[in-house]
Protein backbone atom coordinates (compact mmCIF):
# COMPACT_ATOMS: atom_id res chain seq x y z
CA UNK A 1 0.00 0.00 0.00
CA UNK A 2 1.29 3.30 -0.90
CA UNK A 3 0.38 6.55 0.34
CA UNK A 4 -0.74 9.43 -2.75
CA UNK A 5 -1.33 12.86 -3.18
CA UNK A 6 -3.56 13.58 -6.34
CA UNK A 7 -4.13 16.63 -7.04
CA UNK A 8 -6.71 17.91 -10.28
CA UNK A 9 -6.02 21.46 -11.81
CA UNK A 10 -9.36 23.74 -13.07
CA UNK A 11 -9.62 21.53 -16.26
CA UNK A 12 -10.09 18.48 -14.43
CA UNK A 13 -12.55 19.75 -12.36
CA UNK A 14 -14.16 21.89 -14.64
CA UNK A 15 -17.69 20.80 -14.24
CA UNK A 16 -19.59 17.78 -13.08
CA UNK A 17 -19.25 15.14 -15.56
CA UNK A 18 -15.13 16.28 -15.06
CA UNK A 19 -15.51 15.73 -11.35
CA UNK A 20 -17.25 12.27 -11.93
CA UNK A 21 -14.32 11.37 -14.23
CA UNK A 22 -11.85 12.47 -11.53
CA UNK A 23 -14.09 10.73 -9.10
CA UNK A 24 -13.22 7.37 -10.91
CA UNK A 25 -9.67 7.74 -11.15
CA UNK A 26 -9.57 8.27 -7.33
CA UNK A 27 -12.01 5.49 -7.15
CA UNK A 28 -9.34 3.24 -9.40
CA UNK A 29 -6.10 4.27 -6.97
CA UNK A 30 -7.98 3.34 -3.61
CA UNK A 31 -9.27 -0.15 -5.36
CA UNK A 32 -5.31 -0.76 -5.99
CA UNK A 33 -5.30 -0.79 -2.50
CA UNK A 34 -3.90 2.67 -1.82
CA UNK A 35 -4.10 5.42 0.50
CA UNK A 36 -5.58 8.50 -1.10
CA UNK A 37 -5.59 12.42 -0.54
CA UNK A 38 -6.90 14.79 -2.47
CA UNK A 39 -5.79 18.07 -3.61
CA UNK A 40 -8.46 20.43 -6.14
CA UNK A 41 -8.13 23.59 -7.80
CA UNK A 42 -11.32 25.83 -8.81
CA UNK A 43 -13.06 25.02 -11.71
CA UNK A 44 -11.46 26.12 -14.66
CA UNK A 45 -11.59 30.04 -15.35
CA UNK A 46 -13.06 30.76 -11.64
CA UNK A 47 -9.91 32.17 -10.64
CA UNK A 48 -9.59 34.34 -12.99
CA UNK A 49 -13.53 35.98 -12.65
CA UNK A 50 -12.20 36.22 -8.54
CA UNK A 51 -9.76 38.39 -9.53
CA UNK A 52 -11.10 40.57 -11.65
CA UNK A 53 -14.29 41.23 -9.41
CA UNK A 54 -12.03 41.99 -6.28
CA UNK A 55 -9.32 43.79 -9.11
CA UNK A 56 -12.47 46.33 -10.27
CA UNK A 57 -13.14 47.26 -6.42
CA UNK A 58 -9.31 47.49 -5.46
CA UNK A 59 -7.04 47.94 -8.35
CA UNK A 60 -4.32 50.10 -6.39
CA UNK A 61 -3.19 47.18 -3.88
CA UNK A 62 -3.68 43.65 -3.19
CA UNK A 63 -5.06 42.90 0.01
CA UNK A 64 -5.94 39.53 2.43
CA UNK A 65 -9.55 40.52 1.48
CA UNK A 66 -8.78 39.88 -2.53
CA UNK A 67 -7.62 36.31 -1.01
CA UNK A 68 -10.52 35.83 0.76
CA UNK A 69 -12.23 36.37 -2.72
CA UNK A 70 -10.06 34.22 -4.65
CA UNK A 71 -9.82 31.23 -2.22
CA UNK A 72 -14.04 30.32 -2.59
CA UNK A 73 -13.20 28.67 -5.67
CA UNK A 74 -11.68 25.54 -4.30
CA UNK A 75 -13.93 25.28 -1.45
CA UNK A 76 -16.36 24.50 -4.47
CA UNK A 77 -14.45 22.04 -6.07
CA UNK A 78 -13.52 20.56 -2.57
CA UNK A 79 -16.97 20.31 -1.70
CA UNK A 80 -18.26 18.53 -5.14
CA UNK A 81 -15.61 16.08 -5.49
CA UNK A 82 -16.52 14.98 -2.22
CA UNK A 83 -20.12 14.16 -2.90
CA UNK A 84 -18.72 12.60 -6.37
CA UNK A 85 -16.86 10.26 -4.33
CA UNK A 86 -19.83 9.07 -1.96
CA UNK A 87 -22.08 8.39 -5.32
CA UNK A 88 -19.31 6.35 -5.87
CA UNK A 89 -19.79 4.20 -2.61
CA UNK A 90 -16.49 5.86 -1.15
CA UNK A 91 -16.44 7.47 2.34
CA UNK A 92 -14.59 11.18 2.11
CA UNK A 93 -14.97 14.56 3.10
CA UNK A 94 -13.91 18.09 2.38
CA UNK A 95 -11.33 20.07 4.47
CA UNK A 96 -10.62 23.68 3.67
CA UNK A 97 -7.03 25.34 4.94
CA UNK A 98 -8.49 26.76 8.37
CA UNK A 99 -9.57 22.94 9.20
CA UNK A 100 -6.46 21.14 8.59
CA UNK A 101 -4.69 23.78 9.74
CA UNK A 102 -2.80 25.06 6.74
CA UNK A 103 -0.63 27.77 7.98
CA UNK A 104 0.91 30.31 6.19
CA UNK A 105 2.56 33.47 6.11
CA UNK A 106 0.38 37.11 5.91
CA UNK A 107 1.36 37.69 2.56
CA UNK A 108 -1.48 38.90 0.15
CA UNK A 109 -2.24 36.37 -2.47
CA UNK A 110 1.34 35.02 -2.28
CA UNK A 111 1.33 33.63 1.43
CA UNK A 112 3.96 30.62 2.25
CA UNK A 113 3.32 27.67 3.54
CA UNK A 114 4.60 27.65 7.36
CA UNK A 115 3.36 24.43 8.64
CA UNK A 116 0.75 22.23 7.93
CA UNK A 117 -0.76 20.03 10.52
CA UNK A 118 -1.25 16.04 9.76
CA UNK A 119 -3.70 15.22 12.95
CA UNK A 120 -6.78 15.81 11.04
CA UNK A 121 -6.12 14.04 7.91
CA UNK A 122 -4.32 11.25 9.49
CA UNK A 123 -7.38 10.96 11.77
CA UNK A 124 -9.36 10.36 8.53
CA UNK A 125 -7.14 8.02 6.60
CA UNK A 126 -7.95 6.11 10.04
CA UNK A 127 -11.25 5.96 8.95
CA UNK A 128 -11.05 5.09 5.55
CA UNK A 129 -12.00 8.32 4.68
CA UNK A 130 -10.34 10.21 1.65
CA UNK A 131 -10.12 13.71 2.61
CA UNK A 132 -10.37 15.90 -0.09
CA UNK A 133 -8.46 19.60 0.35
CA UNK A 134 -9.29 23.19 -0.88
CA UNK A 135 -5.91 23.81 -2.56
CA UNK A 136 -4.26 26.87 -3.22
CA UNK A 137 -5.37 28.55 0.47
CA UNK A 138 -3.89 29.03 4.15
CA UNK A 139 -5.01 30.57 7.24
CA UNK A 140 -2.15 32.94 9.22
CA UNK A 141 -2.06 32.15 13.08
CA UNK A 142 -4.42 35.32 13.27
CA UNK A 143 -7.30 33.20 10.97
CA UNK A 144 -7.40 35.18 7.95
CA UNK A 145 -7.60 33.70 4.83
CA UNK A 146 -4.65 33.74 2.45
CA UNK A 147 -3.43 32.18 -1.20
CA UNK A 148 -0.61 30.98 -2.55
CA UNK A 149 0.05 32.31 -5.44
CA UNK A 150 -1.76 31.74 -8.84
CA UNK A 151 -1.04 27.95 -9.53
CA UNK A 152 -0.76 27.09 -5.67
CA UNK A 153 -3.07 24.10 -5.53
CA UNK A 154 0.38 22.52 -6.61
CA UNK A 155 2.22 23.93 -3.48
CA UNK A 156 -0.97 22.62 -1.64
CA UNK A 157 -0.24 19.50 -2.74
CA UNK A 158 3.91 18.48 -2.39
CA UNK A 159 3.45 20.34 0.63
CA UNK A 160 1.02 18.05 1.94
CA UNK A 161 3.06 15.11 0.18
CA UNK A 162 6.19 16.70 2.28
CA UNK A 163 3.51 17.05 5.59
CA UNK A 164 2.40 13.40 5.48
CA UNK A 165 4.89 11.77 4.22
CA UNK A 166 3.30 10.59 0.97
CA UNK A 167 5.02 8.22 -1.67
CA UNK A 168 4.20 10.16 -4.46
CA UNK A 169 2.19 13.20 -5.55
CA UNK A 170 0.57 12.70 -8.37
CA UNK A 171 -0.37 16.11 -10.28
CA UNK A 172 -3.69 15.72 -12.90
CA UNK A 173 -3.73 18.49 -15.73
CA UNK A 174 -5.11 18.47 -19.22
CA UNK A 175 -2.20 17.67 -21.25
CA UNK A 176 -0.05 14.35 -20.94
CA UNK A 177 2.81 15.34 -19.11
CA UNK A 178 5.53 17.78 -19.81
CA UNK A 179 6.34 18.93 -22.93
CA UNK A 180 9.61 20.42 -24.87
CA UNK A 181 8.08 23.46 -25.89
CA UNK A 182 4.35 24.40 -25.84
CA UNK A 183 2.63 21.75 -28.03
CA UNK A 184 -0.17 24.37 -28.89
CA UNK A 185 2.51 26.52 -30.32
CA UNK A 186 4.83 24.16 -31.44
CA UNK A 187 3.67 21.12 -33.60
CA UNK A 188 6.69 19.11 -32.95
CA UNK A 189 6.80 19.21 -29.28
CA UNK A 190 7.41 15.97 -27.83
CA UNK A 191 6.81 14.63 -24.44
CA UNK A 192 9.20 14.07 -21.95
CA UNK A 193 9.42 10.69 -20.32
CA UNK A 194 11.87 12.35 -17.09
CA UNK A 195 12.77 15.77 -16.58
CA UNK A 196 15.00 16.74 -14.03
CA UNK A 197 13.53 19.18 -10.58
CA UNK A 198 16.36 21.49 -11.62
CA UNK A 199 15.14 22.13 -15.70
CA UNK A 200 11.29 21.93 -14.39
CA UNK A 201 11.91 24.76 -11.93
CA UNK A 202 13.52 26.93 -14.71
CA UNK A 203 10.76 26.14 -17.62
CA UNK A 204 7.52 26.39 -14.71
CA UNK A 205 9.44 30.21 -13.64
CA UNK A 206 9.82 31.63 -17.46
CA UNK A 207 6.27 30.55 -18.07
CA UNK A 208 5.53 26.88 -18.45
CA UNK A 209 2.33 26.54 -17.07
CA UNK A 210 1.94 22.72 -15.90
CA UNK A 211 3.70 23.13 -12.55
CA UNK A 212 3.98 25.96 -10.06
CA UNK A 213 7.44 26.59 -10.04
CA UNK A 214 7.57 27.32 -6.24
CA UNK A 215 6.03 23.53 -5.41
CA UNK A 216 8.44 22.46 -7.79
CA UNK A 217 10.71 24.02 -5.83
CA UNK A 218 9.54 22.49 -2.30
CA UNK A 219 9.51 19.28 -4.45
CA UNK A 220 13.29 19.40 -4.85
CA UNK A 221 13.91 20.33 -1.15
CA UNK A 222 12.20 17.90 0.03
CA UNK A 223 12.31 15.12 -2.67
CA UNK A 224 8.88 14.21 -3.02
CA UNK A 225 8.33 11.76 -6.07
CA UNK A 226 6.35 14.01 -8.84
CA UNK A 227 4.67 12.76 -11.87
CA UNK A 228 2.87 15.00 -14.21
CA UNK A 229 -0.46 13.21 -15.77
CA UNK A 230 -3.55 13.73 -17.58
CA UNK A 231 -6.95 13.16 -15.79
CA UNK A 232 -8.36 12.95 -19.92
CA UNK A 233 -6.53 10.45 -20.79
CA UNK A 234 -4.30 7.44 -19.63
CA UNK A 235 -0.53 7.91 -20.45
CA UNK A 236 2.53 7.24 -18.69
CA UNK A 237 3.02 10.66 -18.05
CA UNK A 238 6.41 12.91 -16.90
CA UNK A 239 8.09 11.75 -13.93
CA UNK A 240 10.05 14.99 -12.28
CA UNK A 241 13.58 13.29 -11.31
CA UNK A 242 16.54 14.54 -9.48
CA UNK A 243 18.88 13.55 -11.89
CA UNK A 244 18.74 12.22 -15.95
CA UNK A 245 20.71 10.78 -18.33
CA UNK A 246 21.45 13.38 -21.15
CA UNK A 247 20.01 12.30 -24.36
CA UNK A 248 22.26 12.11 -26.98
CA UNK A 249 22.63 15.18 -29.61
CA UNK A 250 20.82 17.46 -26.93
CA UNK A 251 21.73 20.27 -25.41
CA UNK A 252 18.74 21.71 -24.02
CA UNK A 253 15.48 19.64 -22.64
CA UNK A 254 12.90 22.38 -23.28
CA UNK A 255 11.70 25.76 -24.35
CA UNK A 256 9.42 27.85 -22.14
CA UNK A 257 7.84 31.19 -22.95
CA UNK A 258 5.77 33.93 -21.96
CA UNK A 259 3.88 37.19 -23.11
CA UNK A 260 3.02 37.88 -19.78
CA UNK A 261 5.79 40.83 -19.21
CA UNK A 262 6.36 44.06 -20.56
CA UNK A 263 9.81 46.06 -20.90
CA UNK A 264 10.19 49.25 -19.34
CA UNK A 265 12.39 51.87 -20.17
CA UNK A 266 14.14 54.32 -17.65
CA UNK A 267 15.90 57.31 -19.84
CA UNK A 268 18.90 59.50 -18.15
CA UNK A 269 18.76 58.60 -14.43
CA UNK A 270 20.90 61.00 -12.70
CA UNK A 271 23.29 58.64 -10.49
CA UNK A 272 23.39 55.00 -8.73
CA UNK A 273 20.78 56.41 -6.31
CA UNK A 274 18.23 56.38 -8.72
CA UNK A 275 18.52 52.57 -8.76
CA UNK A 276 18.26 51.51 -5.74
CA UNK A 277 15.19 54.17 -5.41
CA UNK A 278 13.97 52.81 -8.44
CA UNK A 279 14.06 48.80 -8.21
CA UNK A 280 13.19 49.30 -4.43
CA UNK A 281 9.76 51.46 -4.47
CA UNK A 282 8.75 48.72 -6.95
CA UNK A 283 9.89 45.73 -4.56
CA UNK A 284 8.46 47.34 -1.70
CA UNK A 285 5.25 46.91 -3.32
CA UNK A 286 5.78 43.11 -3.69
CA UNK A 287 6.35 44.27 -7.92
CA UNK A 288 9.29 41.94 -9.14
CA UNK A 289 11.69 43.68 -11.78
CA UNK A 290 13.82 40.89 -13.96
CA UNK A 291 16.42 41.19 -16.59
CA UNK A 292 17.07 44.22 -15.31
CA UNK A 293 19.53 46.16 -17.61
CA UNK A 294 21.67 48.94 -17.14
CA UNK A 295 23.05 51.31 -19.70
CA UNK A 296 25.85 53.92 -18.69
CA UNK A 297 25.78 56.78 -21.07
CA UNK A 298 28.45 59.30 -21.24
CA UNK A 299 27.63 62.19 -19.37
CA UNK A 300 26.73 59.79 -16.42
CA UNK A 301 23.77 59.63 -16.64
CA UNK A 302 22.36 55.97 -17.62
CA UNK A 303 19.32 54.31 -18.69
CA UNK A 304 17.43 51.49 -16.84
CA UNK A 305 15.77 48.29 -19.04
CA UNK A 306 13.38 45.65 -17.19
CA UNK A 307 10.49 43.48 -17.33
CA UNK A 308 8.09 42.91 -15.20
CA UNK A 309 4.59 41.09 -15.47
CA UNK A 310 1.80 42.99 -17.24
CA UNK A 311 -0.86 42.80 -14.61
CA UNK A 312 1.52 44.85 -12.34
CA UNK A 313 1.94 47.32 -15.20
CA UNK A 314 -1.34 49.29 -13.69
CA UNK A 315 0.23 49.71 -10.26
CA UNK A 316 3.98 50.07 -11.14
CA UNK A 317 3.73 53.13 -13.57
CA UNK A 318 2.09 55.65 -10.74
CA UNK A 319 5.23 54.35 -8.68
CA UNK A 320 7.49 55.10 -11.04
CA UNK A 321 6.24 58.48 -11.98
CA UNK A 322 6.74 59.50 -8.16
CA UNK A 323 10.01 58.07 -8.62
CA UNK A 324 10.64 60.36 -11.43
CA UNK A 325 9.55 63.37 -9.63
CA UNK A 326 12.12 62.80 -6.80
CA UNK A 327 15.26 61.73 -8.62
CA UNK A 328 14.32 63.79 -12.16
CA UNK A 329 15.00 61.01 -14.96
CA UNK A 330 13.64 62.46 -18.23
CA UNK A 331 11.19 59.34 -20.03
CA UNK A 332 9.46 56.26 -19.04
CA UNK A 333 8.82 54.53 -22.05
CA UNK A 334 7.06 50.87 -21.95
CA UNK A 335 6.57 48.38 -24.64
CA UNK A 336 3.76 45.60 -24.22
CA UNK A 337 4.79 44.02 -27.44
CA UNK A 338 7.10 41.71 -25.96
CA UNK A 339 7.69 37.88 -25.76
CA UNK A 340 10.43 35.61 -23.49
CA UNK A 341 11.50 33.11 -24.58
CA UNK A 342 14.05 30.53 -22.60
CA UNK A 343 15.57 27.41 -23.78
CA UNK A 344 16.98 25.49 -20.00
CA UNK A 345 18.66 22.30 -20.17
CA UNK A 346 21.44 20.37 -18.12
CA UNK A 347 23.19 19.85 -20.94
CA UNK A 348 23.76 23.74 -21.39
CA UNK A 349 26.03 24.00 -18.64
CA UNK A 350 29.18 25.77 -19.59
CA UNK A 351 28.55 24.87 -22.89
CA UNK A 352 28.86 28.23 -25.26
CA UNK A 353 27.44 26.52 -28.21
CA UNK A 354 24.00 27.30 -26.77
CA UNK A 355 24.41 30.83 -27.44
CA UNK A 356 25.83 30.60 -30.69
CA UNK A 357 23.19 28.36 -31.97
CA UNK A 358 20.24 30.69 -30.14
CA UNK A 359 22.13 33.98 -31.80
CA UNK A 360 22.14 32.63 -35.09
CA UNK A 361 18.78 30.99 -35.43
CA UNK A 362 17.03 34.08 -34.49
CA UNK A 363 19.50 36.20 -37.02
CA UNK A 364 18.67 34.28 -40.00
CA UNK A 365 15.18 34.71 -39.06
CA UNK A 366 15.93 38.51 -38.42
CA UNK A 367 14.45 38.25 -35.29
CA UNK A 368 16.45 41.04 -32.84
CA UNK A 369 17.39 40.20 -29.47
CA UNK A 370 16.34 43.15 -26.79
CA UNK A 371 17.30 41.51 -23.77
CA UNK A 372 19.07 38.36 -22.28
CA UNK A 373 19.62 37.20 -18.96
CA UNK A 374 20.82 33.37 -18.00
CA UNK A 375 21.22 30.82 -15.07
CA UNK A 376 22.96 28.15 -14.78
CA UNK A 377 20.68 26.36 -17.07
CA UNK A 378 18.62 28.52 -19.00
CA UNK A 379 19.44 31.42 -21.52
CA UNK A 380 16.36 33.37 -21.73
CA UNK A 381 15.80 36.68 -24.45
CA UNK A 382 13.22 38.56 -24.87
CA UNK A 383 11.43 39.41 -28.82
CA UNK A 384 8.87 41.31 -30.61
CA UNK A 385 5.62 39.58 -29.78
CA UNK A 386 5.30 39.21 -33.30
CA UNK A 387 7.88 36.37 -33.75
CA UNK A 388 7.31 34.74 -30.91
CA UNK A 389 5.75 31.38 -32.31
CA UNK A 390 7.92 31.62 -35.40
CA UNK A 391 11.44 31.64 -32.79
CA UNK A 392 9.54 28.83 -30.87
CA UNK A 393 9.20 26.46 -33.86
CA UNK A 394 13.00 27.24 -35.69
CA UNK A 395 14.65 26.79 -32.00
CA UNK A 396 12.78 24.28 -31.57
CA UNK A 397 14.25 22.57 -34.54
CA UNK A 398 17.69 24.29 -34.16
CA UNK A 399 17.97 22.42 -30.73
CA UNK A 400 17.22 18.96 -32.15
CA UNK A 401 13.76 18.94 -30.02
CA UNK A 402 11.47 18.12 -32.73
CA UNK A 403 9.72 14.81 -32.72
CA UNK A 404 9.80 12.59 -35.81
CA UNK A 405 6.24 12.40 -36.66
CA UNK A 406 5.33 10.53 -39.83
N1 LIG B 1 -7.23 28.24 -8.72
C1 LIG B 1 -5.91 28.83 -8.50
C2 LIG B 1 -5.42 29.50 -9.77
O1 LIG B 1 -6.10 29.49 -10.78
C3 LIG B 1 -4.94 27.85 -7.98
C4 LIG B 1 -4.64 26.69 -8.90
O2 LIG B 1 -5.38 26.42 -9.84
O3 LIG B 1 -3.64 26.01 -8.67
O4 LIG B 1 -4.37 30.07 -9.77
MG1 LIG C 1 -2.01 24.76 -12.41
Amino acid sequence: MARLILKFGGTSVANVVRLEQVARIVKKEIDAGHQVAVVVSAMAGITNELVSFAHALCPSDVTLEHDVVLASGEQVTSGLLALALQRLGLKSRSYLSWQIPILTDASPSQAKILNIATHELETCFKENCIPVVAGFQGVTENRRVTTLGRGGSDATAVALAVALKADCCDIYTDVNGVYTADPRLVFYAQKLETITYAEMFELASQGAKVLQARSVELAMKHKVKLRVLSSFSESEGTTVVEERNKVEGTLISGIAHTQNEAKVTLIDIPDQNGMAAIVGSLFEHQICADMIVQNSLQDGKSNLTFVLQKSDLDRSVPLLEDVKKKIGFTDIIVNKEIAKISVVGIGMRSNLEIVTILFKTLAERGINVQIISTSEIRLSVVIDLKHMSEALETLHTAFNLDEKKV
